[in-house]
């Protein structure tokens, strides 16, 4: 009798998008923690450059370091003033907990099976590093400052445009660590599904839309489950901001509320117990 090929691995992912997913949007209010005027400064820093060809994540980084520049040097914008940023900005409600919830979820029905968690962001990652929820998180990718010897910000070290996000997905699914360049040729070979530390199908990814059309249209096309949330708006205003196409849509469009009993933690719970029976299907094929 044939085998099941599929892959043994016994865990599930579930990826998150940070600004306005968990989060507010992180930009404005760092702006707002620098005393500015986001929708302001955006206008005059940000939306010109914009105009004037910059792709979005350089120019948004780049009106941060001329701001810095110009201050005086006590108000320059330093790795300290992110630090203290992050640990100021509030998630959602319910976040917290979010993440026990889930994993005593997986405990229950499927002891064998273990759940981790990810972050990937076009926002600041060492501002999320710094949030009480950060310990939840296996890995967290996202932009990243070069600092100069006094702790200003000088340059953009690393950065992670929306496109690139699904690429993040590839590396989680194959266990590498991004910041080897040999690794990163090898995220293109093809892997044997049984050699995947965690297989795109076992992997959720929630996010409110902006940047996470790429990641939704792959985890589709690979059999993964995308959640979409949306804050301050309607289902229909989002349906209609980002028209996902048939390989764009999510399982579940809720609100960002994350507390016990909600539509988006129903959701979670049902995506998580189905990705547990999937496994234990597999498991009886390969058990036999
Ligand atoms: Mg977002």
């Amino acid at each position: 009798m044939p085998k099941a090929t599929h892959p043994a691995a016994q865990k599930i992912a579930v990826v998150f998008d940070f600004d306005d997913t968990l989060v507010p949007d992180s930009f404005d209010h760092f702006l707002s923690f620098l005393g500015l005027d986001p929708a302001e400064f955006r206008k005059a820093k940000y939306e010109s450059r914009k105009q004037a060809g910059w792709d979005a994540i350089p120019a948004r980084f780049y009106s941060l370091i001329e701001y810095s520049k110009a201050q005086p040097p006590e108000k320059r914008i330093t790795r300290s003033t992110l630090m203290e940023f992050g640990k100021s900005l509030q998630p959602f409600e319910g976040v917290s907990d979010m993440f026990t919830r889930l994993q005593q979820r997986v405990n229950e029905i499927a002891p064998e099976i273990s759940i981790e968690f990810y972050l990937i962001t076009s926002g600041f990652v060492e501002v999320a590093r710094q949030t009480s929820i950060a310990k939840f998180f296996k890995a967290m990718w996202g932009c990243e400052f070069h600092y100069s010897e006094s702790g200003e910000i000088e340059f953009l070290k690393r950065s992670l445009s929306h496109p690139e996000k699904p690429r993040y997905l590839y590396y989680l699914s194959r266990g590498i660590n991004y910041s080897d360049d040999e690794d990163l040729l090898f995220v293109y070979k093809d892997v044997p599904p049984e050699e995947l530390t965690i297989p795109l199908d076992q992997i959720i990814y929630v996010g409110d839309g902006t940047s996470d059309i790429p990641c939704f249209a792959m985890l589709n096309q690979e059999g993964g489950m995308a959640i979409g949330v949306y804050r301050n708006s309607s289902p229909e205003e989002w349906a209609k901001h980002y028209q996902p196409s048939q390989n764009q849509r999510v399982i579940n469009l809720a609100p960002a509320d994350y507390q016990e009993g909600s539509e988006l933690m129903r959701s979670l719970t049902l995506a998580v117990e189905s990705m547990c029976k999937k496994i234990q299907i597999y498991q009886l094929s390969h058990h036999e």
